[in-house]
């Protein structure tokens, strides 16, 4: 049997930046990736905060080569109230701005980059096992290409596997969610009329009076992200099929239909449901779990991909000095690290469903300082000790909330 020092599950994102800075601090790696790159996935819209992670990576070269759309902040609508975040005018040091990626070619620079640092990445073979012994582990794989069965024997596991959720299903890890169950339709399309100058790339978040919202997500290949979340309900009185629903959700409000009224489906549009789920704990012996593997909130504020990479380098460090004898509190120095963060986008999300934060978006009477504060947790800062709507997120959104009256809140 194959041996390595660390199996990663997942050539994602997540997978790619533990396997990467892992090769790169001499480990033997082995990648194993279900899929063939590119393949598509949804998540297309990154924050600022990812900019840190690609340069502690080494990856950010390459990203930046490649030409992705750059954007400088979000645009929240609704009705014909709008409220902007510019991320250069936001609380805190980092980056100001951040890409608009398809994932297929995204993934895929990643993964190569991961590669050249010296992770052995296998696509099209599929983890359907892991055995966890006393100091190592064994995943069974099946070579989907070769249609054969092989072992490899790992001294630790990251599950990165995004919605594949390997290690929570074989563990019985997995929690329910405390979101309330939704569903999203998306698909690419051509013929957006997108807005001109410094505002071409922003990401649009527009309200839908009947609950839920829709993402505007342009590219730089000329195409655009376009997507619903909400209630089943809500897309089932859309239309007989898909693509009828999410053309009618797209076009419903004015500010839309005045950019994408001349749009033009690329391919059909894709439905998920169920995606947001809780995790029971973080790592165990040999394991760890990162990204979408672990726990997944809800898209609204493009945080899934920040938190993927984000605990992805977490996790490759404390895995890196367990491997190297160090004495490492996986407690302290990861699972409560990881989750100060998903806790923070929870409160924001939870607000949003509640439609409180909106009251506090589109008040004009909000000062400036709280703007700010809010937009460097909207830009992925959201461990930020400095930064009060960041580590204190419940109480402070609370404390802003209750100031708006009651005239505003609508
Ligand atoms: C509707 C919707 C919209 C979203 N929009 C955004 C957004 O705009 N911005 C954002 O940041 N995030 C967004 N997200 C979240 C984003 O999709 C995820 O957070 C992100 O893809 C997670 O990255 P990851 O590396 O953890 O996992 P993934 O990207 O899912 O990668 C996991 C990899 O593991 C592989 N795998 C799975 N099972 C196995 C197995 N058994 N063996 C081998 N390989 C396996 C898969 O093939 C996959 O390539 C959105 C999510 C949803 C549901």
């Amino acid at each position: 049997m194959e041996h390595v020092d660390v199996a990663v599950i997942g050539a994602g994102p997540a997978g790619a930046v533990a396997a990467g800075c892992l090769a790169g601090k001499g480990k033997k790696v082995v990648v194993i990736e279900k899929e063939r790159f590119p393949r598509f996935i949804i998540g297309e819209s990154l924050l600022p905060r990812t900019n840190d992670l690609l340069d502690k990576c080494g990856f950010h070269k390459a990203v930046e080569q490649a030409g992705f759309m750059t954007k400088g902040g979000a645009v929240f609508i609704k009705g014909d109230k709008r409220e902007r975040f510019n991320f250069d005018e936001r609380f805190g040091d980092g980056w100001d701005f951040a890409y608009n990626v398809p994932r297929a070619d995204f993934d895929m620079i990643l993964a190569q980059e991961a590669e050249k640092m010296g992770a052995d990445i296998r696509y099209r073979v599929k983890v359907d096992n892991v055995e966890f012994h006393d100091d190592s582990a064994t995943l069974s794989c099946s070579d989907l290409e070769a249609n054969s069965q092989y072992s490899v024997s790992a001294k630790f596991v990251m599950d990165c596997s995004g919605y594949g959720r390997v290690l929570p299903k074989l563990l019985d890890l997995d929690m329910p969610s405390d979101l309330e169950y939704r569903e999203s339709l998306f698909t690419h399309v051509k013929g957006d009329l997108r807005p001109e100058g410094r505002e071409e790339g922003y990401i649009w978040i527009v309200d839908l009076p009947q609950g839920g919202w829709i993402w505007v997500i342009p590219f730089s290949n000329g195409a655009t992200s376009v997507g619903v979340v909400a209630k089943p309900s809500v897309i089932k009185q859309a239309g007989e099929s898909d693509d009828e629903a999410l053309k009618t959700l797209l076009l419903q409000e004015s500010s839309l239909k005045e950019r994408l009224g001349n749009m033009e489906f690329v391919m059909p549009a894709i439905r998920i449901d169920g995606y947001s789920i809780g995790i029971k704990k973080l790592f165990g012996h040999r394991w760890i779990l990162t990204g979408n593997a672990m726990e997944f909130l809800d898209p609204v504020f493009s945080s899934g991909v920040t938190l993927s990479m984000e605990s992805a380098y977490k996790a490759q460090d404390v895995v890196a000095r367990f491997l190297d004898g160090e004495q490492v509190d996986f407690q302290k120095e990861y699972s409560d690290y990881v989750m100060r963060g998903v806790d923070c986008f929870r409160v924001y999300i939870n607000a949003w469903y509640e439609n409180k934060l909106g009251w506090l978006f589109y008040s004009k009477r909000k000062p400036q300082s709280i703007k700010e504060r809010i937009c460097s947790v909207l830009a992925g800062y959201a461990w930020d000790e400095n930064n009060a709507y960041a580590i204190d997120a419940a109480s402070s959104l609370e404390a802003a909330i209750s100031t708006i009256p009651p005239e505003y809140r609508n």
